[in-house]
């Protein structure tokens, strides 16, 4: 069974619903329309949740030591996942630091993984954000300075050799997420914590020299050279989020008949993936972020639809 999804396809229509055209609108439109698009509103909302966060690590650095401070670890998806899974296999022992808020956020990731491809990752993680933005600043001083770019493009030329180890450093995140879901229920604590990022991030107002902050660190500085690298090969929530999502009842379909290969769609994936080439995009490291779709220059050559797997798509 496969149904069209109305808001979204582009040139084949079924029933009376009127399509909302995605194709090459984004640069046509002027002033604040501009923001009216895919892109746009993951801008919008991406931005909401960084300054939401911001906002909790200031608080946190300013009540850190007193009783009633914010608890960083109170905001993190992964400590809901760790906690159900150390909960369920010892019985129904819990893990210090953890609160009812990461279940809570925890369930809501599944949801949406299940239910938007992932969407947590491409819209709402300040993380992937970050690194977006990273991306985005590499890319301008790129355009803007010539230095900037014989850098970039003397560590890439470099670095070329590496990209053979792209799709198995990949799998890297999985054993991330076992060690930490693992080590969790093994030890009652969270053995990820030292090292997550994303710890690090919502500490930012009162920063330490911790291996956190080194990874967030590094994770920034390769920003400057390859898109979203920590979650290509880092991150253990986004390893559950594309293994859920896979079963998911949204997906992306290319169109061979109406695509021209022009790889535009590939060009501007954050996770790197090879839409051109797929028929239907099935890889877990898809964030659901909709830059392909949006980006591509011909109507009905990429569609985003709804479909159960393993019927049809
Ligand atoms: S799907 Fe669109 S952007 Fe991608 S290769 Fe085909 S025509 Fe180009
Ligand atoms: S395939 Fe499309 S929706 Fe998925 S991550 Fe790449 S650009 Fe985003």
């Amino acid at each position: 069974m496969e149904v069209w999804f109305p808001m979204v396809n582009q040139s084949r229509m079924r029933g009376s619903v009127e399509p909302l055209k995605l194709g090459s609108v984004r640069r046509q439109r002027p002033g604040v329309r501009r923001v009216l698009t895919i892109g746009g509103l993951r801008r919008t909302v991406q931005l909401g949740f960084a300054g939401f966060i911001i906002y909790i690590a200031v608080l946190q650095a300013a009540e850190r030591g007193s009783s009633t401070a914010v608890s960083p670890e109170a905001f993190c998806p992964f400590g809901g996942l760790e906690g159900a899974y150390r909960f369920i296999t010892s019985g129904g022992q819990t893990i210090p630091h953890t609160h009812l808020s990461n279940l809570v956020l925890a369930a809501a990731f599944l949801v949406t993984a299940f239910l938007a491809r992932s969407a947590f990752c491409g819209w709402i993680c300040p993380l992937g954000f970050l690194q977006e933005l990273t991306s985005g600043i590499s890319r301008l001083l790129q355009r803007r300075v010539p230095a900037a770019r014989s850098i970039v493009a003397a560590v890439s030329s470099r670095g070329k050799p590496l990209a053979a180890l792209d799709r198995p450093l990949r799998l890297l995140k999985y054993a991330v997420l076992l060690w930490s879901l693992v080590g969790a229920a093994y030890f009652g604590v969270m053995v990820f914590r030292d090292f997550d990022p994303w710890a690090a991030l919502i500490t930012i107002a009162a920063p330490s020299l911790g291996i956190g902050t080194v990874v967030l660190t590094v994770t920034l500085v390769a920003s400057l050279f390859v898109d979203r690298p920590w979650c290509r090969y880092a991150c253990p929530l986004g390893a559950v989020g594309g293994l859920v999502a896979r079963m998911g009842p949204i997906y992306l379909k290319r169109e061979s008949e109406h695509c021209k290969g022009c790889a535009v769609c590939s060009r501007r994936c954050p996770m790197g993936l090879d839409v051109h080439s797929a028929t239907t995009i099935k890889s877990p490291d898809c964030i659901g972020c909709l830059e392909c779709l949006e980006s591509c220059p011909r109507e009905g050559a990429l569609d985003l639809r709804l479909g159960l797997p393993g019927m049809g798509r």
